[in-house]
């Protein structure tokens, strides 16, 4: 059962349950980019990423990765684990895109022989900053050992979702993770949707995520279900 509102973030609000163990994570159409300076909304944005998150989440437990999925109570509204989320961002890149193409000489469109794992620091204040594992430690935000393992998961995810999206007709430039612990267990937590990813088309090389938003490239709305299109057919029947 929903209760009170715990916490209400950019794209998302958590909800306590009747469950101390459980919260239920409400997709919302709002969105916003560069630290929250631009804000906007996209009708049924929501939906789309709480649906393709869905399907993202159950694929990686088949695929013996454990997140904080547990089920959805709605369109919009997935019940999760009330983890305790570790305050790291952890972005796998497979092809230079955004900020790495900013800070470093590296060109958009550069394919990382190796997945090049950056970890900021989870912080709007701050910005955002990245971390490497003494600063994550000095802050003791996490530990050497759960750093290690977020980084082996984050790669293992990478392999997958690449492999997935690839059969979906779609390239994975980078994407962000969030980790969470679960009874001392370090498990997937947050979101992976079109708003936490960059989705390229295999073909056209185009964005088919919230670049659209970012750089004004398009309908999001309707970017957002040709990605559902492709991933969650399922709700379209
Ligand atoms: N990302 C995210 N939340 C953030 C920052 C980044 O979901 O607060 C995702 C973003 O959608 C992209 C990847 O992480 O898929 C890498 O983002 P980048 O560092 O390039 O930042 P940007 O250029 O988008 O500002």
């Amino acid at each position: 059962m929903k209760m009170e509102e715990l916490y209400s973030g950019k794209a998302k609000s958590i909800y306590k349950t009747d469950n101390p163990k459980q919260f239920i994570a409400e997709f919302r159409d709002s969105l916003t980019a560069f630290d929250g300076k631009k804000m906007s909304e996209a009708a049924k944005k929501g939906y789309y990423n709480a649906q393709i998150s869905k399907k993202i989440f159950e694929m990686l437990e088949e695929e013996g990765i454990k997140t904080h999925y547990i089920d959805m109570v709605s369109d919009t509204e997935m019940l999760v684990d009330a983890v305790d989320i570790v305050l790291i961002e952890v972005i796998p890149r497979n092809i230079a895109a955004g900020s790495i193409t900013r800070k470093y000489p590296i060109e958009e469109g550069t394919v990382f022989e190796n997945p090049v794992m950056v970890l900021d620091f989870k912080s709007d204040e701050f910005g955002d900053p990245m971390l490497n594992e003494d600063i994550a430690v000095a802050m003791g935000i996490a530990s050497y050992e759960e750093i290690e393992q977020i980084r082996s998961m984050a790669l293992k995810i990478n392999d997958i979702l690449k492999n997935y999206l690839k059969e979906k007709g779609f390239l994975l430039p980078d994407f962000k993770l969030e980790f969470g612990r679960k009874d001392g267990e370090i498990v997937v937590a947050d979101e992976i949707s079109c708003d936490t990813c960059r989705f390229w088309d295999i073909s056209t090389g185009e964005s088919m995520d919230k670049d659209i938003f970012r750089f004004d490239k398009g309908d999001l709305s309707k970017t957002y279900e040709e990605v559902a299109k492709r991933i969650v057919p399922e709700i379209f029947e």
